[in-house]
């Protein structure tokens, strides 16, 4: 393995913290520094930036991002356990790596951070889709991120990504399109982490746009994509009817097919379903 940092190898770091994986904290770890140096240059210019990074782990990634020229790097871990091998990273870069120990469903570490931020991060399987969906539904946009370079199963990358019409459309594809750019840029096979999951994985890079693609409100929009979703095989006549008073007409005065189903409606469409009822209530 290359050497990017002058630092251990991660084998050599694993052994020496006894930091043999978790399942249950969604640990696959990245090894090849050459690797994780290949997944935060696909953030983008990272020299001005300052990084999170949730779940740095042994720091694999962590070493990428610090070695591609990061500005700063804001990396939340829950398990202590990984708390020294970090540190000897920060001994390295000083001033430029700063760890929380901390759960990051708990924390808001956007404070703590100066624009522009971007968050690169190969996320804990178990919490990735809830902070995803957080990232994407902040009170306010812009939010506190310029871009997010998450790694995913391929599946739920997939979803992030897909138009409508297609299998995978669903109530990420909206959130996450209504006002960002979506794109996979790596494809990762399982054999590219220790231990290895069960399944491929991807690399998606998310860029906030200035604005969103169409008016609406988040938390409305949220609630209308969440309903006709939970029952995407029914017509949305169907699935709207518990948050869209008058149903059939409303759909009909929105120039939408009552019979449609929610994965046929484009991001426009959720939006004017999200207007109406804050409109009419
Ligand atoms: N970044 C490392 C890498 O690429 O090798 C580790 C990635 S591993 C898939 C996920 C990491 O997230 C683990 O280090 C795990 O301990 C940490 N983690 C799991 N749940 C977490 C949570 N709720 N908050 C913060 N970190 C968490």
């Amino acid at each position: 393995m290359a050497q990017i940092d002058g630092l251990p190898p991660l084998r050599a770091v694993i052994a020496e913290h006894g930091l043999s994986a978790r399942k249950s904290l969604g640990q696959n770890f990245l090894l090849d520094l050459n690797l994780t140096a290949k997944i935060a240059r696909q953030a983008g210019d990272l020299t001005g930036a300052d990084i999170l990074e949730i779940g740095p782990g042994p720091g694999g990634l962590t070493r990428g991002l610090l070695a591609e020229g990061a500005r700063r790097v804001l990396a939340v871990e829950k398990d202590r356990r990984c708390l020294p091998a970090l540190a000897a990273i920060a001994d390295h870069y000083p001033g430029r790596l700063e760890i929380l120990e901390a759960d990051a469903l708990d924390v808001d570490p956007a404070t703590r951070l100066s624009p522009p931020v971007r968050v690169v991060a190969n996320l804990p399987y178990n919490v990735g889709t809830e902070l995803l969906i957080r990232w994407l539904t902040p009170p306010a946009w812009p939010p506190f991120w310029q871009s997010l370079t998450l790694m995913f199963q391929r599946e739920v990358a997939e979803r992030i990504v897909a138009p409508p019409g297609s299998r995978a459309y669903g109530r990420l594809s909206v959130l996450a399109q209504w006002r960002a750019e979506a794109a996979i840029v790596m494809d990762l096979p399982p054999g590219a982490f220790t231990p290895p999951p069960k399944v491929a994985s991807a690399v998606v890079h998310l860029t906030a746009l200035p604005e969103p693609r169409f008016a609406a409100d988040g938390a409305v929009l949220a609630r209308v994509t969440a309903a006709a979703f939970g029952q995407r095989r029914k017509m949305v006549r169907a699935s709207l009817k518990p948050v869209l008073r008058d149903t059939v007409a409303a759909l009909e005065a929105l120039d939408i097919d009552p019979t449609a189903r929610a994965e046929t409606l484009g991001i426009d469409a959720f939006c004017r379903i999200a207007r109406r009822i804050a409109e009419t209530g």
